[in-house]
């Protein structure tokens, strides 16, 4: 990476480009006074984009370029995201070729902060199954699953109902 001056002028900037890198352009120039003034009380990530985009300009001698490129995904990432035309359920946008649900689990963690049956969607090769006991169940499958874990509740609640019994 180039160091900056403390004193940013565009000719001193100038001064501090290396042998092997193009001449900039007076823009490229002001454009990199203006991005060493912008670094001033911002968070260190900003800090490092604004470093990365300056070595780009560097080595390419033009900001032009760069500054569409930056503006183009800037533009990308703001704009509208095409839902999923194959299943309502699916999360993902744009073009994609997995199909994922959200992922849902029960609302309480176990001790150690893990997910408690987590269970969700996907649909890879146009066949939908449900993840649940990590496991790609058919939905006929997960259905099966599903009663065993409701009578198990049952049976816990059971265990709760004794517990309550035999208190005291
Ligand atoms: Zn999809």
């Amino acid at each position: 990476m180039n160091a900056f001056p403390s004193n940013m002028t565009a000719a001193s900037i100038e001064a501090c480009r290396r042998a092997d890198q193009p001449p900039l352009t007076p823009g490229s120039l002001r454009v990199l006074v203006m991005m060493q003034e912008m670094k001033v009380g911002q968070d260190e990530h900003y800090v490092a984009f604004l470093d990365l985009l300056a070595s780009h300009i560097w080595e390419a001698g033009d900001a032009t370029e760069i500054l569409a490129q930056v503006e183009g995904i800037i533009r990308e990432a703001r704009a509208p995201k095409a839902p999923c035309t194959v299943h309502a359920w699916c999360v993902e946008t744009d073009e994609h070729f997995g199909h994922y649900s959200e992922c849902i689990e029960a609302p309480s963690p176990d001790q150690f902060g893990n997910p408690v049956l987590p269970a969700g969607l996907t649909d890879f090769r146009g066949t939908t199954t449900v993840g649940l006991l990590d496991l790609d169940l058919t939905p006929a499958e997960a259905r099966v699953r599903i009663a065993e874990l409701r009578t198990h509740l049952d049976n816990v609640e059971a265990l709760v109902t004794a517990a309550e019994a035999s208190a005291g």
